[in-house]
């Protein structure tokens, strides 16, 4: 070497002292005198002005890196002189082998039609989507006939000719049959070269998206099927909605007249009935009492998703307020202790919040510890997009394993001796809850308390 510029003493890892001592071969390891004189000797028989090849070179420290080699032979007077520009290529191997390995992992491979010499490339991956040996030449006069066929031929044919005359691009989703007569998906997309307005060049890319292909279409048989079950579920949602509505009207006559005969019987021949047909009455009445009950429930269950008001600005401690004077008897007659912090004041329907809060603050009195004053607390809590309340009671509490069952119209925990009632108020809770956009759920320590929770969405 008689000049090394900076780069290259930086690449070699020598100083200018060290490096003017050595011979190209001392970093070229994969050479000996023999082959590297082979190598340029088309240049020193003037056969050729330029050489350029890749090898790999020796820095001091031992280590090795890949290079691309430009060589020319200069001549300055009588000297000749050997010019050499030596380019790191380490960094384009990998970003080259990082492009490969991300191509196969998409399985996008590359093409390019070379419009003058009317010759095709198709890089490995193209091959593999194809179905097509390596040796594999696409024969541009056959134009794309032989893997696109029916409408997808004429489309790809227009994409090459507004790419060739009008210089448009194109990104397409066409199904083409391989070569060995299987249906494919590809994505294929193409950009001409220009030189002087003339296209010289055609490339793009070919994606294998078959995998994609089926799960959409699959996505879309789920889709109408999941259509279909919703109409259906509707429909049948609605028959039964129906009928709650019909049945619960229809049977109130019936019902009306058992109580008041019930209680004409009572009152015409008490005096002649002994004290067990007294008590069979009382059953009846009491029976047909509980049935009205259940039936108005009902009533309240079926309706429970159609509000009959408009929207209008709640507020919720007024709701509490009036609850506790509506309540007054039972408040006083248990000593409950009602706790309420400052609650909000929403755009809502009125008559289904109102509902859903008297039954939680209903049950929480009711499922009340003997022996202990209950205790309830109401709160709530803001979020970014809704709203959460929370009735906290220190009552006799519910086993987790029931925290949904609770909430199923007519599921019930305890019989009617221990505690009065049809198993409905919750399930029309949550209906309302739920017919709000909000969610409603419990958490619970049995012999502790229960606290129920509910949200309403802002918008
Ligand atoms: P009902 O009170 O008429 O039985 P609900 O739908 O209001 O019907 O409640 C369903 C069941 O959930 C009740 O039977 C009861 O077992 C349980 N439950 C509801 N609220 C509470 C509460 N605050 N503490 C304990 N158990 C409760």
């Amino acid at each position: 070497f008689s000049y090394v510029n900076r780069g290259g003493l930086k690449n070699s890892g020598y100083s200018e002292e060290e490096i003017l001592k050595l011979t190209p071969l001392d970093l070229k390891t994969d050479f000996n005198l023999r082959s590297f004189r082979q190598l340029i000797n088309p240049l020193l028989t003037n056969e050729k002005e330029k050489i350029e090849f890749f090898t790999t070179h020796k820095r001091k420290d031992g280590s090795f890196y890949p290079v691309e080699v430009h060589l020319q032979l200069l001549e300055e007077g009588s000297q000749r002189k050997f010019v050499a520009i030596i380019l790191d290529i380490t960094e384009r191997l990998r970003a080259n082998e990082l492009l490969d390995k991300a191509n196969r992992l998409a399985v996008i491979g590359n093409w390019e039609v070379d419009v003058e010499k009317e010759t095709v490339y198709w890089s490995p991956i193209t091959r593999e989507i194809h179905e097509v040996d390596i040796d594999f030449v696409p024969d541009l006069s056959k134009g794309v006939d032989f893997y696109v066929e029916g409408d997808n031929r004429e489309k790809i044919i227009q994409c090459v000719q507004n790419c060739v005359n009008l210089g448009e691009s194109w990104d397409e989703e066409l199904q083409i049959t391989t070569l060995n007569k299987n249906l494919k998906w590809v994505r294929v997309i193409g950009q001409g070269e220009f030189l002087d307005g003339k296209c010289i060049r055609i490339y793009g890319s070919f994606q294998d998206i078959t995998e994609r292909k089926i799960q959409e279409e699959q996505l879309v048989i789920l889709n109408n099927s999941l259509k279909v079950y919703t109409k259906e579920l509707e429909r049948s949602n609605e028959e039964l909605e129906q009928f709650a509505f019909i049945t619960s009207h229809d049977l109130q006559e019936p019902l009306r007249m058992i109580a008041s005969f019930m209680d004409m019987l009572k009152r015409k021949y008490a005096d002649r009935l002994d004290e067990k047909g007294l008590q069979y009455i009382h059953y009846a009445t009491d029976g047909a009492k509980r049935m009205r009950q259940i039936i108005l429930d009902l009533l309240d269950y079926s309706r429970a998703d159609k509000p009959t008001e408009s929207v209008e600005k709640v507020n919720f401690n007024e709701i509490i307020s009036y609850f506790e004077m509506l309540r007054r008897k039972v408040i006083s007659e248990n000593s409950v202790k009602i706790i309420v912090s400052e609650l909000p004041t929403l755009n809502l329907y009125k008559g289904p919040i109102t509902q859903v809060l008297y039954s939680l603050l209903d049950n929480a009195i009711k499922y009340a510890r003997k022996g202990v004053i209950p205790i309830l607390e109401i709160s709530s809590k803001e979020f970014e997009n809704e709203w959460e309340f929370a009735v906290k009671d220190n009552g006799i509490g519910i086993d987790s394993k029931f925290y949904d069952k609770i909430f199923i119209i007519f599921q019930r925990l305890h019989n009617r001796n221990e505690y009065d009632g049809t198993g409905i108020g919750l399930s029309i809770a949550k209906k309302h809850v739920e017919f709000m956009g909000g969610k409603i759920w419990v958490e619970s320590t049995l012999g502790v308390g229960s606290t129920f929770y509910f949200t309403i969405p802002k918008k």
